[in-house]
């Protein structure tokens, strides 16, 4: 039943990656279009894994507004929660990695459709039938989306729902990293799983370590898990009774993008057929090896949705 539903709100947007690698922006020759933005790859990744999932969001009225409501349906991602704005259009990235190493950023958000979604907006329905509520932070960055946000998770945690967060930082979009941390940690208490990765670890503890005991200051008693993602060396994962380490899996890396939500997207839909699982160590080391082969395989392929793994992938790399 509805019960079994990854309900996943945040921004849908379009990453326009240089058709050539090793270029700054301005001398890319054209760009190839990868439909992204992590809440909806999360949706996605469920889906694709044979769960039920639907995306909560703003998007324009506009070509890339219905080509990624496409893309959410011809996935099996419910679209009732998507919103449509007439102004304002959605949100696009232009995103390189140069031959000096550094990436560079470039957003068309002042704002952005996703940015526009209203608490009036939202399918509170959907969200209350959900099994899991899954959401980022960049969401929180400006209103009136960041009330939507915050009404969203209050509905859900009312009916009852599972809180996940994945804060995915995306320093170039907030106005300062102070900012940033602080509006990252204030909706930490409400979440029952929280997914780190190393990187988010360092910068919201401001320590270089992924050592327990730096994992620790973002524990809360409110948590039912809290993962710290380490690319190929895996995941760690804490809860109030048992802590640990699970493995990856080796495989030829081409682009990590999406891995982490691939990771998110895989172990959510483990939870809504099982949600026993949080309680139980051995089911749960189960789902996070699941879940680190998902990620794993998305490395292996450009982009993040073609990337994201079926059932039968993932099981052929377990
Ligand atoms: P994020 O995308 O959030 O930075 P990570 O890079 O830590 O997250 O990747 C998420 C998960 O994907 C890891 O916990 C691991 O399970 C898997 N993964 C990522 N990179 C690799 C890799 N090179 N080899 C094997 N597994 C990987």
């Amino acid at each position: 039943g509805d019960k079994g539903m990854v309900v996943s709100f945040g921004e849908m947007l379009i990453d326009f990656v240089p058709t050539e690698s090793g270029v700054s922006l301005a001398e890319a020759p054209g760009f190839l279009k990868a439909p992204g933005g992590a809440p909806a790859n999360v949706a996605i990744a469920v889906a694709r894994l044979g769960g039920r999932a639907a995306f909560v969001g703003k998007l324009g009225d506009d070509e890339f507004g219905h080509m990624l409501a496409g893309i959410l349906r011809a996935n099996g991602v419910s679209d009732a929660g998507v919103a449509f704005d007439s102004g304002a259009r959605t949100a696009l990235a232009f995103v390189t990695l140069r031959a000096d190493g550094e990436r560079e950023f470039m957003f068309y958000r002042n704002p952005s459709a996703d940015m526009l979604l209203t608490e009036a907006e939202l399918n509170l329905d959907l969200i209350r039938r959900a099994k899991v509520f899954h959401y980022g932070s960049i969401s929180l960055i400006a209103e009136p989306c960041r009330s939507a946000h915050l009404r969203a998770m209050e509905v859900a945690k009312e009916a009852g729902v599972l809180l996940s967060y994945d804060p995915n930082l995306r320093l170039p979009l907030w106005p300062s990293p102070e900012t940033a941390r602080e509006q990252i940690l204030s909706i930490w208490d409400q979440a029952d799983i929280i997914k780190v990765s190393d990187v988010e670890l360092e910068f919201l503890t401001g320590i270089d370590s992924v050592e327990d005991e730096v994992a620790m200051k973002l524990w809360r008693p409110s948590l039912k898990l809290l993962l710290v993602t380490l690319g190929e060396n895996g995941c760690k994962y804490y809860t109030k009774d048992f802590r640990g380490s699970v493995e990856s899996f080796s495989v030829k890396q081409v682009d990590t993008t999406g891995a982490g939500d691939a990771f998110v997207g895989a172990m959510l839909r483990k939870f809504i057929e099982d949600e026993s699982a949080l309680q139980d160590e051995k089911k749960l080391r189960e789902v996070l090896r699941f879940a680190n082969a998902c990620g794993a395989i998305t490395t292996t392929k450009k982009g993040a949705i073609p990337s994201l793994p079926n059932e039968a992938e993932a099981m052929l790399l377990l």
